[in-house]
């Protein structure tokens, strides 16, 4: 491929101020690299099916051209039984000519692309799964059956045959998914593999699967064709691998093959978060730095790395050879151009959150990112200049009004945009202030150098008036919204506060109830839970989460061991049914998690009674009918099925008597949703001036950052057409 003196198309050369470890060159068997980031697997749905294959070649275009090196595509099931899901990607006859097209368009840009070979075993969400032994996982309905000794065989010789045509489709190489807790990974483990027969047992019988199936791909591609083996570093949960297991394997895999060995961490039903906003950046990296050690290949350190300076870090201190970025480059596809031109400040940093990427590829909608609405849609959604330039008025400077007005700046309108505080961030000002989401800080950094390049003019300290905006062509609301005040008998007593009082410094008492248990009620509990200014060290983070050293316990994990939380919380909502319910697919349950072992009190179904001097009265209805405690709990088939669920639980009668209480708080904390704040738009519109409402302004009983800054760019990029 590339010579390593070359440097790919549309790359700047490395500055000074670059990252000289990131940006040198690695030879890769017959390839050589141009730098050391390896974009990782993600699923995007783009996968499935071919009619998709167009955007999915534009998204990994993008990335090459931005200046990846490696590319790794999402997971490719080499057979029948590993899928997903039913209809999800997998290698067929076919691959050799569907992918040939993208393969080849990628390699022009400069990146070579390797097929991710993923089995799901029990992991499958259909019901002829198949697994090491016969198991059900807790995050699947289906129990897997057992593969028997031809079908392992079987199995294997899959593999191989779907490396041939991968490699036939013009990729450079595979990666094995050996990882987070996938097939390969639930023959490796005690926990899932309990055979007697060659493929368990001892733990060198555990790892003959593995071995076998790249000792039958190289033999079946030939010594040019890379072969990334994603190996699990520590599973993170009971009955994992221990540390020497995991080197054992990584012995053998070099001798059986391998070019290089990528890192996971945790399976996925760990009870450990790995990849979520509130894990430190490179969490795991030493364990990364250890295999290194132990091996002749280059090693991929991943993870929680998302930033070039990080990432620079850990390769200078040789913990690793490679850093693998997934997210990072859903967040922005330039990170490595960007890096290379020591401009890191305009990188749009991931920020972990999740919202638009895995969750939705839980709920099988097409991945996109919070912070970056083009990503998955580079051929639908594109910042192109205007046929006419336009004087743009933007008012409110949250996460909507910065994408609108940078997007119509970049488009080529003037634009102004007002934002009465001295700040800018909106909401995530306020989210970046929650433990564990100081990463949203990233996004303000990121917009505030947007601003500068775009040529936006920011007047903080300013509250826009009819009387200015009626002078614009356009006027983009991205006034926000306001918290909604419930009404409660004595919610003007003194002991009441709004949250953004609360995240912006108001004294809270030290027992506290939360009034509304929604995204920002979960955060301000885990906020008055925290001491003030604490910030877990990592070793601190592996306490809370009980994550130890494989090398001293089997899977690496511990009975968690979190601080004594800092205030008595009472976290209160009147609908039946479990607290966080509407969280994050991916988040919410590392969120109430951390809300158990804070010991915040969760009351559900409750009825606000009154605020007094006593603290807050409420009455709590009786928690349910039989049927209506078991209707949540039904097995999440369709996403569907949840929201049907609830409404149908929140309908029926409830059985027992209601029971009144007093909660003897010193502070109530208002989190009770938001509204609009709409002031000026009937008067513009009235005097004929064209409006858009953008964000929270536009709909706020369902505040979302996705939805914000995807529609602050949409609008801004369909103005003056
Ligand atoms: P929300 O999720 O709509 O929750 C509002 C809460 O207030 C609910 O618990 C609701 O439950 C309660 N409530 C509504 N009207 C009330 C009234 N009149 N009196 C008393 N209680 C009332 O809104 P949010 O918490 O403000 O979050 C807004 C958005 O921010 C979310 O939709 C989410 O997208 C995002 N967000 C997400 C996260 C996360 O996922 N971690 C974190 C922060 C923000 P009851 O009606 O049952 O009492
Ligand atoms: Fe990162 Fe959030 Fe974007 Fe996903 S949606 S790539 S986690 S910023």
């Amino acid at each position: 491929m590339t010579d390593p003196a070359d440097v790919p198309p549309g790359i700047q050369p490395v500055t000074a101020a670059g990252y000289p470890h990131l940006m040198s060159p690695l030879a890769l068997g017959s390839l050589t690299l141009s730098n050391r980031v390896v974009m990782g697997s993600m699923h995007l749905g783009l996968e499935d099916k071919s009619r998709d294959l167009d955007a999915l070649t534009a998204f990994y275009l993008a990335r090459a051209r931005g200046g990846v090196g490696l590319i790794t595509t999402g997971g490719f099931s080499p057979n029948r039984a590993g899928v997903l899901y039913p209809g999800a990607g997998r290698v067929t006859e076919g691959l050799a000519d569907d992918h040939r097209a993208m393969t080849d368009a990628v390699r022009s840009a400069g990146a070579a692309m390797l097929l991710q070979l993923l089995h799901a075993g029990r992991y499958s969400y259909h019901p002829l799964s198949v697994s090491a032994s016969s198991s059900k996982s807790p995050i699947t309905p289906f129990r897997a059956l057992t593969l028997s000794d031809r079908g392992v065989v079987s199995t294997i010789d899959s593999f191989s045959k779907a490396a041939e045509l991968a490699a036939r489709a013009g990729y450079a190489g595979v990666e094995v998914m050996g990882s987070e807790g996938y097939l390969i990974n639930q023959f490796l483990a005690p926990r899932t593999n309990h055979r007697t027969d060659r493929w368990g047992g001892s733990a060198a019988d555990r790892r003959r699967f593995a071995t076998r199936i790249v000792q039958a791909i190289r033999a079946a591609t030939g010594p040019d064709f890379l072969i990334s083996f994603r190996l699990s570093l520590a599973d993170l949960v009971s009955e994992g691998q221990t540390w020497q297991e995991v080197t054992d394997l990584a012995h053998e895999l070099v001798d059986a093959g391998v070019t290089l060995l990528g890192t996971g961490i945790g399976w996925h039903e760990s009870r450990v978060p790995t990849i979520a906003t509130s894990v430190p950046r490179a969490a795991f990296a030493e364990l990364t730095a250890r295999l290194r050690q132990e091996v002749s290949v280059p090693v991929v350190a991943a993870n929680r790395i998302n930033t070039p300076e990080v990432a620079e870090r850990l390769l200078a201190e040789g913990s690793a050879d490679l850093v693998q970025l997934a997210r990072p480059l859903l967040a922005d596809p330039d990170f490595v151009g960007k890096s290379r031109a020591g401009n890191a400040d305009a990188i749009n940093t991931c920020i972990a959150c999740n919202q638009a990427c895995l969750d939705r590829t839980f709920t099988r909608e097409p991945a996109s990112c919070m912070v970056n609405p083009m990503a998955g849609r580079e051929t639908e959604l594109v910042i192109e200049p205007a046929t006419r330039s336009l004087r743009v008025a933007v008012v409110g400077a949250g996460p909507a009004g910065l994408a609108a007005a940078c997007t119509a700046a970049e488009c080529g309108h003037r634009v102004e945009l007002f934002e009465s505080s001295n700040h800018i961030g909106g909401q995530f000002d306020l989210a970046r202030r929650i433990p564990g989401k100081e990463e949203f800080a990233e996004t303000l950094r990121y917009f505030t150098h947007r601003i500068s390049t775009s040529g936006v003019r920011l007047h903080l300290n300013s509250t826009a008036t009819v009387e200015l905006l009626r002078e614009f062509d356009v006027v983009l609301l991205a006034s926000g919204v306001r918290p909604r005040i419930p009404d409660i008998i004595g919610v003007d007593h003194p002991s009441v506060l709004c949250y953004p009082e609360v995240l912006t410094g108001a004294i809270v008492g030290q027992r506290v109830a939360i009034i509304g248990a929604g995204g920002i009620g979960v955060d301000v509990a885990e906020f008055l839970t925290h001491s003030a200014g604490h910030q877990d060290d990592l070793a601190n983070w592996q306490r809370r989460w009980g994550v130890t050293d494989p090398a001293d316990t089997r899977g690496g994990v511990m009975t968690p061991e979190p601080p004594d939380p800092a205030r008595t919380v009472y976290l209160l909502q009147r609908r039946p049914g479990r607290i966080g319910a509407t969280l994050g697919t991916t988040t919410g349950w590392i969120h109430r998690a951390s809300l158990r072992a804070s010991g915040v009190q969760q009351i559900s179904s409750v009825t606000y009674e009154r605020i007094d001097d006593e603290g807050l009265h409420i009455t709590v209805a009786p928690s349910g009918s039989p049927l209506t405690r078991r209707l949540p709990r039904m097995p999440r088939i369709l996403r569907q099925t949840r929201i049907l669920a609830k409404q149908a639980a929140a309908l029926l009668p409830t059985t027992g008597k209601a029971e009144p209480r007093i909660l003897p708080v010193d502070t109530v904390v208002l989190c009770a949703g938001q509204e609009s704040v709409t002031d000026m738009q009937a008067e513009l519109m009235a005097l004929g001036v064209r409006v858009h409402l953008v964000g929270g302004a536009d709909v706020a009983h369902e505040l979302d950052a996705v939805r914000a800054i995807e529609q602050g760019t949409r609008v801004a990029a369909g103005l003056g057409r």
